[in-house]
């Protein structure tokens, strides 16, 4: 298998009286999708607020081709080339569709013109040329979603982490979606948190399952979808996550 870029061994998280993450460990290797599933509560975001500098783990460690990154910035790991979606996408409303994207990579260029350059390169990539001086608030739910991975893309990442970025759009549109991602992959390791089992079986090459905060299986998509500890944490809750 090639090699891992990023590593989490043993992370726990506690929010006051909650364990919101027990003793997780995997890893995410180059050019590969991992997904990462669990009932709503189960402590997804808050493994990408762990890798991200949001917040701090308790114990454990987060290293990054080798280097332990855990007491970093958000802005300093973001510069190392993690990037991230938010759960509740969050374009600036205020600014178009171009200037969004630029902001995230004018730090990354030498020019302006050369920044300008990439912006267009990142438009074509998530079908947003036609958008590119709306602003961020004008967009529909479908347009938000790709502007907000055009944000990510924008800082040049190695690895991208996407929370829920499906949520709200329909099937076709998950669809546009899904072959977005998998184009992406082609530059970038991803890892996609999603409630929708659907997307996550589709895009996947290996899954993690979350539930009460601890990882209760990891496999193969089908091996997964057949695991009986995962059919019960899903189905055990009724819900809509099929
Ligand atoms: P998921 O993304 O899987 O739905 P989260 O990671 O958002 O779950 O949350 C996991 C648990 O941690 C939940 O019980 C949630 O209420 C709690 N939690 C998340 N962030 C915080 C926080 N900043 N303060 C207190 N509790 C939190
Ligand atoms: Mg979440």
């Amino acid at each position: 298998m090639a090699e891992a870029i990023l590593q989490l061994k043993n992370i726990s998280k506690r929010f006051g009286g909650l364990q919101a993450i027990k003793d997780v460990s995997f890893d995410v290797h180059e050019g590969e999708i991992v997904g990462v599933i669990g009932p709503n509560g189960a402590g997804k975001s808050t493994i990408f607020n762990l890798i991200t500098g949001y917040y701090r783990i308790d114990t454990g460690s987060i290293t990054y081709y080798g280097k332990e990154i855990v007491g970093l910035t958000p802005d300093a790991i973001c510069k190392l080339g993690i990037a991230r979606t938010f759960q509740i996408a969050r374009p600036f409303g205020g600014l178009t569709v171009f200037d969004n994207i630029l902001i995230g990579l004018l730090p990354k260029c030498k020019t302006i013109n050369e920044a300008r350059k990439g912006v267009l390169a990142i438009l074509e990539r998530i079908n947003l040329e036609p958008k590119a001086f709306s602003f961020g608030k004008d967009l529909t739910t479908l347009e938000r979603k790709r502007l907000e991975l055009g944000r990510a893309l924008a800082t040049r990442p190695k690895i991208l982490l996407l929370d829920e970025v499906m949520t709200g759009l329909k099937p076709k549109e998950m669809d546009e979606i899904i072959e977005l991602i998998r184009e992406l992959k082609k530059h970038m390791s991803i890892v996609v948190v999603e409630h929708v089992m659907r997307v996550i079986m589709k895009i996947s090459d290996r899954v993690i399952v979350l539930d009460h905060g601890q990882k209760i299986a990891e496999g193969t998509p089908v091996e997964i979808t057949n695991n009986p500890k995962v059919i019960s944490a899903y189905l055990g809750r009724g819900g809509n996550n099929a």
